[in-house]
């Protein structure tokens, strides 16, 4: 039956038991983990227990250690906090604490334990692991077990997973709940900051962190915070606050309303001093007079619904767990569920909170480049870029780890958006406007895509002009679907009226299509002979050359439903656990339609008298021409036998979402930042600013006809990685409009098993 897709019955017949625990702190996901775990366990024919309140439950035993059945973890997905409890649990720490654990352990035939928690539980979990043999060889010889009863659990399978707010284990990307916790973070300074504005007011927000300023980082870029200070990286100098200072000035004396100033819990000096938030706050208000306020967040950034990002990762890595065990044995070290490279990985457990605590101790002998090294390579990256997009005078290229090879140009860019609007449009082109001025670049907004440079409507943007839209939806140049070709000759005519030595296209398949014009035409038209790059933007990501667009994040988190191409549906399908998903790559047929009839006629007749559950059934918009959202709602009703209802909710531009969410943002400003350096690196024939202005009124003064000088800046794993689009055409299917190989199918199948769909599998 569909619990039991596979047989993984040990020989003598003994069903595997798979117990899972969270522990620690609680963080958002860790339910959606309690979920991924049971399920995907039972799917693999083992049976399924939850520990309830951390290690405690493991040391007081009986009704503690729960089975859990599939229908117990309904509704796991969207709880925040942890639904099993979590406890700090003393005995755990001392032997006996865990001698008891053990014993309560094989009274329940417990062989596999799935521990979700930070260093400190996943350090708790090796150990016990480490003692194992030792502490039944203990329980036998003080006759609190029988050798019969202890012999078949020879060895203790431990595996972790990661849920921590604060994304400070090494070896993994991202923790579950640290993208949650962002949200919760970034809503509350989105709010603080229109107060700032409306009184001209400077916030300092304290954030968690006491060890790991990834929260102060990513929240800093994400809300254009002014200043953020994090543990791993102090301020530079003695005179910082004179620099500070100067610095807040200068932003004011632009025209900016509001400071926020974000400071990590741990964050320190180069003397290890805490800087702490009041500190800030007297600081600003002394030596600025600034109408200084205080937000200590506190307990706020743990909690409320996880995001999407969280679901599916703990969902994912839950799944994994699960494989995990069943490939573990005596000589395998404990595996660690990391994320890396945008994909699930197992890392040696240990290994992983070594690394974790070396960090704590770069930082307490003042090695803090050591420190930063230990986070991941775009950690130190990424500080670069929040300063460069923050402040306001002149900053070096920064550093991609191979060296410095960078020149400075003084190129001419025009930013356009092309296509639908997209969450994280805005961001992109606000640091590019911000990163170009700040190398020494000019910036110019082309209006309303391609009619708009066709009609001339193209101006300069200046440091300020794009304060504050790093939050704002919808796309503040204005965008059109409209191709160059629309008038190729008055494109070109533009370009070079305006004397455009670069061009940044934000935005979705159009903007693909768009460049390609551009460059076939190259032979007719010079002036398209310049650097262009495609930032893809667009929520149905369907652009080749990148694993994630700019805005299917947010539209995800806004709305889980319909669209053009079949990603959001699967990814929104898993973070809400719809029972089907139809999508364009696999369309929708009779056969289809009967067997997802059948499958939920026998799920509402198992459930329980009076207990009928809700069940979502996700449709593509472009699924399929024939079988429309009400024929199949039509279908399912009257197959239903009034067993059950059907109705409809067509979400249409409710899915692009609102204000962009954080890793929307994050993505944005790391894109366009990439973006102007790639100009820079392929703007060849200008060597200065000033051959710039002596061609002013000339044609293009950089001249690159090189098919790589046109590309789409993607994101793969953790990297930004340039790719022609020339290159990209046979990654692309035409005819559909998406790229010819989809990575998240395989969301799709731990979709299906986790909605019990064996039979789609
Ligand atoms: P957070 O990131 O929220 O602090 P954490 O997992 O690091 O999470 P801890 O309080 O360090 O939180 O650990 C949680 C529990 O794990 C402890 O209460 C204890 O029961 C167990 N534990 C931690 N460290 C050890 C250890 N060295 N030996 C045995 N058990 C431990």
């Amino acid at each position: 039956g569909p619990d039991q897709a596979f047989d993984t019955s040990e020989p003598g017949g003994r069903r595997r038991k798979i117990a899972i625990l969270t522990s620690g702190g609680d963080a958002p996901g860790m339910n959606a983990a309690v979920r991924g775990v049971v399920r995907a366990a039972i799917s693999r024919g083992c049976d399924a227990y939850a520990v309830h309140e951390g290690y405690q439950g493991l040391v007081d035993g009986g009704n503690m250690i729960k089975r859990m059945g599939w229908d117990d973890v309904q509704g796991y997905l969207s709880t925040g906090g942890t639904v099993i409890g979590t406890a700090r649990c003393k005995a755990f720490r001392e032997r006996p604490g865990r001698l008891q654990a053990a014993k309560n352990l094989v009274k329940e035939g417990i062989d596999a334990l799935v521990v979700c928690g930070g260093d400190g539980s996943l350090t708790g979990a090796d150990l016990f692991r480490a003692e194992w043999p030792s502490l039944l060889q203990e329980l036998v010889e003080t006759e609190e077990l029988t050798e019969e009863e202890t012999e078949p659990f020879a060895h203790l399978n431990i595996v972790g997973l990661v849920g921590s707010i604060d994304n400070d284990m090494a070896s993994t990307d991202i923790t579950i709940g640290a993208t949650t916790c962002l949200h919760r973070i970034c809503e509350s300074i989105d709010s603080i900051s229109s107060t700032a504005s409306s009184h001209s007011r400077a916030f300092v927000v304290e954030v968690m962190g006491r060890h790991c300023g990834w929260l102060a980082l990513m929240a800093g870029i994400a809300t254009g915070a002014d200043f953020i200070f994090i543990p791993e990286r102090p301020p530079s100098g003695d005179d910082w606050q004179d620099n500070m200072c100067a610095e807040i000035k200068r932003h004011r004396d632009l025209g900016k309303r509001k400071t926020i100033v974000i400071v990590s819990e741990g964050a320190i000096d180069n003397n290890l001093k805490p800087i702490s938030s009041k500190d800030m706050m007297d600081l600003l208000t002394d030596r600025l007079h600034l109408d200084t306020r205080m937000t200590i967040l506190g307990h706020v950034q743990r909690g409320g619904k996880p995001c999407v990002f969280d679901r599916n990762l703990a969902t994912m890595q839950g799944v994994e767990a699960v494989e995990a065990v069943l490939a573990s044995g005596p000589d395998v070290p404990s595996p660690m569920i990391g994320m890396n490279e945008n994909t699930i990985s197992r890392t040696d457990l240990m290994k992983a909170v070594a690394l974790t605590g070396d960090v704590a101790k770069a930082i307490a002998r003042k090695d803090f480049v050591g420190a930063m090294d230990l986070r991941d390579p775009a950690f130190n990256q990424q500080y670069d870029q929040f300063v460069a997009t923050t402040l306001s005078n002149r900053v070096e290229p920064i550093s991609d780890g191979e060296g410095e090879k960078k020149k400075d140009h003084g190129l001419r860019i025009g930013i356009i958006n092309v296509g639908a609007p997209a969450g994280g449009m805005n961001a992109a082109v606000r640091a590019a406007v911000r990163y170009a001025r700040n190398r020494g670049h000019t910036p110019f907004g082309i209006q309303n895509g391609f009619p708009g440079l066709i009609a001339g409507h193209v101006k300069e943007m200046k440091w300020m002009d794009v304060d504050g839209w790093i939050t704002r939806g919808g796309s503040e140049l204005g965008t059109n679907r409209d191709q160059p070709s629309l008038d190729l000759g008055m494109v070109s005519y533009q370009l070079q009226k305006f004397n455009i030595q670069s061009l940044l296209l934000v935005g979705g398949f159009e903007a693909y299509t768009a460049c390609l014009e551009m460059y076939n035409a190259r032979n007719v038209y010079p002036a398209f002979c310049m650097p262009m790059v495609h930032i893809p933007a667009t929520i149905s990501n369907n652009v080749p050359g990148t694993e994630y667009s700019l805005g299917c994040d947010t539209s995800l988190n806004a709305i889980m439903d319909a669209c053009k191409s079949g990603f959001l549906a699967v990814m929104s399908g898993l973070a809400v656990g719809a029972t089907s998903v139809y999508i364009p790559e696999e369309g929708i047929n009779l056969t289809r339609l009967q067997k997802d009839v059948r499958h939920l006629c026998q799920r509402y007749a198992e459930d329980a008298e009076g207990k009928s559950q809700g069940r979502i059934i996700i449709r593509s918009e472009a699924a399929s021409k024939t079988y429309s959202t009400d024929i199949v709602s039509a279908i399912i009703k009257e197959e239903g036998h009034q067993q059950f209802d059907s109705r409809t909710a067509i979400l249409g531009h409710i899915q692009q979402g609102n204000s962009p969410s954080p890793l929307d943002r994050v993505r944005a400003t790391r894109l366009a930042i990439s973006a102007v350096e790639f100009m820079e690196d392929h703007a060849c024939g200008l060597s200065s600013a000033s051959s710039m202005a002596s061609n002013a009124s000339a044609g293009p003064a950089v001249y690159n006809k090189d098919p790589e000088s046109v590309a789409v800046a993607g994101i793969h794993g953790s990297n930004v990685r340039f790719t022609s689009v020339e290159s990209l055409l046979k990654h692309t299917d035409m005819k559909n409009r998406k790229p010819s190989h989809t990575w998240w199918m395989d969301y799709k199948r731990t979709g299906n098993l986790l909605s019990r769909r064996s039979d789609l599998l």
